[in-house]
């Protein structure tokens, strides 16, 4: 078998997205800043995919800056707001210890130049707690930036009743939304942010693309200078087919939201359950007000790691959620957060499913995996210590 249980890593573009990609690629080969008539009908392709995503996402079109994804898109919204802030003396920065490396590291940099930088906890589930948001905020205070959707357990934040709060605070809101656009509904006007991240290869578009939302009157400035692409706040000829395979990627997975969430909650369901049978284990986050493809678990006594080679060779393609491929050994920041200790956390694997993996997929990964664990722990000099009592069992 080969299953790609990956999707909050990336996602394989799906046929409709392939097939605008090529077609533009070919049609449309323009560049959309010349005035000629073939930069003219790739400019005319621009607009329309800035309309068509402005109303799936309900906002106006001139708030949308096509980027090359996630990262960028988070970088410019929370160093624009930073940099405006500070001009008005505003210099703390709000934010969650559970936020992505792109928003992480952004604010570690902006606190290097003299930032203060306050990251809230997170419950047990996983989630933060609005009243610490409020608590947080100050008169000092130039942006609060809270993810829709964590990329590692799941979890949804209440980001509407955050970006209410902000607008009666007067602060800006921003929101990494990469998890969650093209899998759960999300709507500006109702999350009420004044930036918002979406990044296509996470909803079966292309890799290297995404957008950056800026409410109109928001502060932006460019990362990038140059030319006066995307009312000059993002120099760089556009990647028009990535564009336009981005826009039928986003259609399509909102036109097929309900159906995909049913397919998902289902193999969820049944994925959660099997695993949970494995003794001296935990989901990782809240079991309800997650992402409907995210199954997260910690197993005490084994290491992420090996979990994860030995399941390759069955076939299974997983992620541990753990930074240890950047060359740390330093354990998940999201899974320290929600309080597991360094031990449990290492041995955490996270499966996220999409709506063409099947019941038969999610059989065959429970007992791999169930497999996988006993094997593991078997040779674990941990495992044995627990075993036999010179140690506590944590979960
Ligand atoms: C993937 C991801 C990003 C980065 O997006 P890229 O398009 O890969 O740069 C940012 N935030 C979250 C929550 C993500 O899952």
């Amino acid at each position: 078998m080969d299953i790609y249980a990956d999707h909050a890593a990336t996602t394989k573009m799906c046929d409709a997205a392939l097939r605008a990609y090529a077609d533009t690629a070919a049609k449309f080969y323009g560049n959309a800043s010349s005035l000629h008539t073939a930069g003219q009908r790739a400019q005319e392709v621009l607009s329309d995919c800035r309309a068509r995503i402005a109303r799936l996402l309900g906002c106006d079109a001139r708030e949308l800056y096509f980027t090359s994804g996630g990262s960028e898109s988070d970088n410019q919204a929370i160093t624009s707001a930073a940099h405006a802030g500070a001009k008005k003396g505003k210099k703390k920065l709000i934010s969650t210890a559970i936020e992505h490396h792109a928003v992480l590291h952004t604010l570690k940099k902006l606190e290097r130049e003299g930032f203060e930088v306050v990251l809230l906890p997170v419950g047990e589930d996983g989630i933060v707690e609005v009243s610490d948001v409020e608590a947080a905020i100050d008169e000092n205070t130039a942006l609060v930036s809270v993810m829709f959707a964590n990329n590692e357990i799941g979890t949804i934040q209440p980001v509407a009743e955050i970006g209410a709060l902000c607008k009666k605070k007067g602060v800006l809101f921003h929101t990494d939304a990469v998890q969650a656009v093209g899998h759960i509904p999300v709507n500006i006007r109702e999350i009420g942010c004044d930036y918002l991240a979406l990044s296509a290869h996470k909803f079966s578009g292309p890799k290297g693309v995404g957008v950056l939302y800026a409410r109109r009157g928001a502060p932006l400035s460019p990362l990038i200078e140059g030319g006066a692409q995307e009312h000059g706040k993002r120099a760089g000829t556009e990647d028009l087919p990535a564009i336009v395979a981005m826009t039928v990627a986003l259609e399509t997975s909102i036109a097929d939201m309900d159906a995909s969430e049913k397919v998902l909650k289902h193999l969820q369901d049944r994925l959660i359950a099997g695993l949970s049978k494995i003794e001296h284990c935990a989901l990782n986050g809240d079991r309800v007000r997650r992402l409907p493809g995210n199954t997260s678990f910690c197993f005490e006594g084994i290491e992420g790691e090996s979990l994860l080679l030995l399941l390759d060779e069955k076939g299974i393609e997983a992620s541990s959620g753990s930074a240890c491929t950047s060359g740390s050994l330093d354990p998940s920041h999201v899974l320290l957060a929600i309080g597991r200790v360094h031990d449990v956390a290492h041995g955490s694997l996270r499966l996220t499913l999409g709506p063409e993996n099947t019941e038969e997929e999610v059989d065959y990964l429970i007992e791999s995996v169930k497999e996988v664990v006993e094997y593991l722990r078997n040779m674990s000099p941990v495992w044995r210590d627990l075993k036999e009592g010179r140690r506590q069992y944590i979960l």
